[in-house]
């Protein structure tokens, strides 16, 4: 490519909006533009580096057995209802009706796209397992789009599904998508880290996320400095969850409206925390009965007792002997739902709100049935532990630290959730009707762009690691005027051309200070600088980004030294 006919309109200064490194970067680059909030356009060279990532992604997925497809963005509602995720799923979903008034939304992942493909046409054991991917367009109305391509609304994701015939498959199959996703984190030259993450809401049993490792990252990770352990801040809260729970060092109570969820589950999904972070929640609406639900506290409660207030009817509590069962547990709190909780501990204090409350330890959640007003508005409510660089490790006891990451894949077991709210069986070898067992494995395409410059930047622009560079070579001709100059540049670039490097040709009238600058700026790996003083002596200049290191190549010797 000739950058004299390239759109790469490459800027001075970044947007305002931009507050990490990588967004700025990616915008002066001229490698994406804003359309409007989290929402971007790839130029030709942001295009040309997203698709090496796919690539890579793509080949590390086929290496290990995944079989490319390509899903609809658009998806019909009626399939999200099946799972209840319609309801659950909350305003991340964008939603949209067609002409006929029929519900669809704009596709944030495929669990029910694909489930719906193999049911009914994965019929025998014989053709599990199965490993379907796509790279493909995702959009989730975020409520925070930002840092350009880190969190977008529209972002392209590689999203695989694994479907097996029993646990022994499904466990194959996440360990072949774990060690394919090392691999294509590697390639892509990132440094990163797998670590456990909590499988919550969405019904899996076994989960981890690649962080690549970068101060701007959204996340916080704890490892260990002693042991292997390495997991998210969520799911290391859990771990911590499980020592008392002292109200006082609460430091953030969240209250959100959630509106139309009935359990733990959804509120912990709504509110991406672990269930064992929902202190309290009212909820409505569970098999067409407005029910309230919950929680967890660290006091031994003998009694509760609900007195009805204003509208409140058909109070149904789980019965005396669940409240025996709910010793270890408390929890109460405000919100004119209309009903008087009495809270008698064990040591005799007794506590009352004008709310409801109710107990539970913490594996084993109840439900509290209570008919409420429609018009009442109903809160839930989480509560955070913060993990600090004092806590112990929880697998050793050693020292822990906690460096930020970003989420640039994730691998889920998600065991029959799907196939069981879809129908989704095979017949085994005994003839009987199964469930399949199925997983999802999710990379970032997008936001590995982004990732990796996090990782690699330097005063004067991107460091793109070779892999994932737009252009592997820069070919910087000093002096358009020069015809020596000229032609030696044209001759070099058709000899790489050739040998199949992927090079761009700086044939541009411009002075040399802004060639520099611009190929500095983009981070092309190599830049091979044709001047004319040097050509004189029979050399060419090369430069590495990375180490800034220059080298003298002989004209002569330049096709071996890109062997
Ligand atoms: P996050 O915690 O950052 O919101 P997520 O856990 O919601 O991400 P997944 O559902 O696990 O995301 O999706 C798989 C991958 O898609 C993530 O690991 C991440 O790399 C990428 N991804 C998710 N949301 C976004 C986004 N808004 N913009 C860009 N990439 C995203
Ligand atoms: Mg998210
Ligand atoms: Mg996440
Ligand atoms: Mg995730």
């Amino acid at each position: 490519m000739r950058l004299s006919a390239l759109y790469m309109p490459t800027l001075k200064e970044a947007p305002a909006d931009a507050e990490v490194i990588s967004h700025k970067l990616l915008v002066r680059a001229g490698m994406i533009r804003k359309l409007t909030s989290g929402i971007y356009t790839y130029l030709p060279l942001g295009r040309r580096s997203l698709d090496k990532i796919a690539q890579i992604v793509r080949e590390e997925m086929n290496a290990a057995g995944g079989q490319e497809i390509f899903m609809p963005m658009v998806q019909p509602g009626d399939l999200w209802k099946e799972t209840g995720r319609w309801d659950v799923y909350g305003p991340e979903l964008l939603r949209v009706k067609d002409r006929h008034g029929r519900d669809y939304c704009l596709g944030p992942t495929h669990e029910e796209v694909v489930t719906d493909l193999v049911r009914g046409e994965v019929r025998s054991y014989r053709q599990l397992p199965l490993n379907l991917y796509q790279i493909q367009t995702k959009f989730r109305d975020e409520i925070r789009p930002r840092f350009g391509l880190m969190r977008g609304r529209e972002f392209v994701m590689k999203d695989a599904y694994s479907f097996d015939k029993d646990a022994h498959g499904a466990d194959a199959s996440y360990a072949a998508m774990y060690d394919a996703y090392t691999r294509a984190f590697k390639r892509l030259g990132l440094r990163f880290r797998a670590v456990q993450a909590d499988s919550g809401a969405i019904g899996g049993s076994y989960s981890h996320e690649f962080m690549v490792l970068a101060t701007t990252g959204e996340d916080t990770i704890v490892t260990c400095t002693q042991c292997e352990y390495a997991a998210n801040l969520e799911k290391a809260e859990v771990c911590y969850a499980n020592e008392p729970l002292d109200r006082g060092e609460c430091p953030e109570l969240v209250e959100v409206e959630t509106p139309g969820m009935h359990t733990v589950a959804e509120v912990a999904k709504f509110l991406e925390l672990p269930e064992s972070k929902i202190l309290k929640t009212l909820l409505y609406e569970a098999d067409g009965k407005p029910v309230a639900v919950l929680l967890r506290g660290d006091r031994e409660l003998n009694e509760i007792k609900l007195k009805n207030l204003a509208g409140v009817t058909n109070l149904e509590l789980a019965g005396p002997e669940q409240v025996k069962k709910w010793t270890g547990a408390a929890v109460g709190f405000a919100g004119p739902v209309g009903l008087e909780v009495e809270r008698i501990y064990a040591d005799e204090e007794i506590m009352r709100d004008t709310d409801w409350a109710a107990g539970a330890n913490k594996d084993d959640m109840h439900v509290l049935h209570v008919d409420i007003p429609r018009d009442v508005k109903l809160t839930a409510s989480a509560d955070l532990r913060t993990v600090t660089m004092d806590d112990p490790c929880p697998a050793c006891g050693g020292g822990i630290e906690m460096p930020r990451g970003i989420e640039v894949g994730h691998v889920f077991k998600l065991g029959t959730k799907y196939s069981e709210a879809m129908n989704a069986t095979f017949l085994d070898e005994a003839g009987k009707e199964q469930l399949m067992i199925m997983g999802c494995y999710g990379i970032g395409v997008s936001r590995i762009l982004a990732a990796a410059i996090e990782q690699n930047n330097d005063e004067f622009g991107i460091v793109f690691p070779p892999s994932i560079a737009p252009y592997e070579v820069a070919l910087l001709t000093l002096g358009a005027k020069d015809d020596a100059v000229v032609a030696k540049s044209e001759e070099l670039y058709e000899l790489l051309t050739d040998k199949g490097v992927d090079v761009l040709l700086d044939d541009r009238g411009e002075r040399p200070g802004v060639k520099f600058k611009d190929a500095d700026l983009v981070g092309f790996p190599i830049q091979v600088v044709v001047g004319g003083k040097a050509l004189a002596r029979g050399v060419v200049e090369a430069k590495d980004r990375r180490t800034g290191e220059k080298a003298e190549l002989p004209v002569d010797a330049f096709e071996e030294a890109f062997d």
